[in-house]
C-alpha cells in the first residue's frame, strides 16, 4: 500500500523583497508502508517545505497529498487536515524539548493533549522511554542530559503516539559524529520494531545512503532522481546527482578520430564504449574506483601523496588535469613514481550534464 502520495504538488512563497518564489514544483512521489525514504539536496532546495506540507504546517499552492490513502491536502478542493489529525510523529533539527518538564513529562505531553487516561499515559510513556533507552532518566530535566539524550527525548515523544509515519528533519545535525551513528542505528531499530514509514530530510549524503531504502535528490524545488542508494550512486542521471553522492574527479575530455582523450593529452585514449562520444565533455571517476598498477592501463606519474587514516590519497596527472585516487595503505608509491591506472566505473556526461554511459 502507498502510505504517502504527493501529486503535482507546488508551493509558492510570496515575500516583499523577493516577490513570488517557487520552493517546490511539479512534485510527484509515492512512498510505501514501512519504507525509510530520504530527501537529499542542497540548502534551500525545498526539502523542509515538502516535509512541512506533509505534516500539515503549510498549505499547497497546487496539487494533492494523501496519507494512508486519505486525502489530507487538496488545493483545488480547499481541503486541509490539521497536523494533529494526520497520525504523524515528528522530530526536527532543533530538538525542542521543554526545559521546565522532566523527561517523562516531555514524552507524555502529546498524550496529555489527547486527554488519554493516566494509566494509559504511564504505560505508553514507559514503553517509549524503554525503546529509546531513557527509562533511568525519566525524572531528570533535559538540561542535565547530553545532546544525544535530548535528541532521544524528541524521538521518544514522536513515537509515543504510535504514528504510522515519522517525519525527521535533519534530526542528527546537532550531534557529534559518533552519536550520529548510534542514533542512525536507533532509528533503524525502532523502524523495524514499529514498522513506521520514515521520511528523512538531510543534506548529508552519507546519512541518506546509510538510512534509506530509497531516496530522492532534489534541486531548486524539483525532483532530479528517485531510486535506491545503489541506483543513485552507480547510475546517477546527471552530473549534479553524481557530484552530490560521494566524491568524484571531473575531467574535461575531447573527442578525436573516434576516440576520447583527456584535455591536453594526444596519445592515450580513455576507456569508453559509447557510440556517440562526440557529445561527451566530462568524465567522472570516483577516487575509490581507480586502480593503480605497474603493468597496463593509462600511463601516468604520482604528483602528490597524502597518507590518511583509512587510505592513502594519490594524485596523478591526466593530460592537463589531475586525478585523485584512494588506494589501500599497503600499496606504497612515492611522488615521481611512474605507474598505470585503470578506471573501474568511468561515467561520461554531455554538455547538458546528462549521463551518457547509463542512458537508456
Ligand atoms: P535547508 O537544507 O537549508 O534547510 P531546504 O532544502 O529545506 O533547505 P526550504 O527551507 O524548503 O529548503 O526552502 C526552499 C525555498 O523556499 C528557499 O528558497 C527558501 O528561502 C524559501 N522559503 C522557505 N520558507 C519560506 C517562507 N516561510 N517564506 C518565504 N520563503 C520561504
Amino acid at each position: 500500500m502507498n502510505q504517502i502520495e504527493l501529486i503535482n504538488v507546488r508551493k509558492d512563497y510570496t515575500t516583499k523583497t523577493l516577490g513570488t518564489v517557487t520552493a517546490v514544483n511539479n512534485f510527484n512521489l509515492t512512498i510505501k508502508k514501512g519504507e525509510c525514504f530520504s530527501f537529499l539536496g542542497p540548502s534551500g532546495c525545498g526539502k523542509t517545505t515538502t516535509l512541512r506540507m506533509l505534516a500539515g504546517f503549510e498549505d499547497l499552492s497546487e496539487g494533492e497529498i494523501r496519507l494512508e490513502g486519505k486525502v489530507v491536502s487538496n488545493k483545488a478542493k480547499n481541503l486541509y487536515v490539521p497536523p494533529e489529525h494526520r497520525n504523524l510523529g515528528m522530530v526536527f533539527q532543533a530538538f525542542a524539548v521543554w526545559p521546565h518538564l522532566n523527561v517523562f513529562d516531555n514524552v507524555a505531553f502529546p498524550l496529555q493533549v489527547q486527554k488519554r487516561p493516566k494509566a494509559e499515559i504511564e504505560e505508553r510513556v514507559n514503553l517509549a522511554l524503554k525503546q529509546t533507552n531513557l527509562l533511568d532518566q525519566a525524572k531528570v530535566f533535559p538540561s542535565d542530559l547530553s545532546g544525544g539524550e535530548q535528541q532521544r527525548i524528541a524521538l521518544a515523544r514522536s513515537i509515543v503516539v504510535n504514528p504510522g509515519i515519522l517525519l525527521l528533519d535533519e534530526p542528527l545535525s546537532n550531534l557529534d559524529p559518533k552519536l550520529r551513528e548510534s542514533m542512525r542505528f536507533e532509528i533503524k531499530r525502532l523502524q523495524k520494531e514499529y514498522n513506521f514509514t520514515i521520511v528523512f530530510v538531510t543534506h548529508d549524503q552519507s546519512e541518506a545512503l546509510a538510512l534509506s531504502d530509497r531516496l530522492l535528490v532534489m534541486n531548486k524545488g524539483e525532483i532530479i532522481q528517485i531510486g535506491t542508494p545503489q541506483e543513485l550512486y552507480n547510475k546517477p542521471v546527471s552530473l549534479f546527482v553524481h557530484n552530490f553522492l560521494g566524491e568524484s574527479n571531473f575531467t574535461k575530455v575531447e573527442y578525436r578520430d573516434g576516440k576520447v582523450y583527456a584535455d591536453g593529452d594526444t596519445t592515450q585514449p580513455l576507456p569508453c564504449d559509447i557510440k556517440h562520444m562526440d557529445k561527451a565533455v566530462k568524465l567522472a571517476t570516483r577516487p575509490s574506483e581507480i586502480e593503480i598498477n605497474h603493468e597496463s592501463g593509462i600511463k601516468t606519474k604520482i604528483t602528490k601523496r597524502i597518507i590518511l587514516s583509512e587510505y592513502t590519497e594519490y594524485y596523478v596527472s591526466l593530460g592537463t588535469q589531475e586525478l585523485k585516487i584512494q588506494a589501500p595503505h599497503h600499496q606504497v608509491l612515492a611522488v615521481g613514481d611512474e605507474c598505470y591506472i585503470r578506471l573501474v566505473n568511468p561515467v561520461y556526461y554531455d554538455a547538458e550534464e546528462r549521463n551518457l554511459t547509463h542512458a537508456e
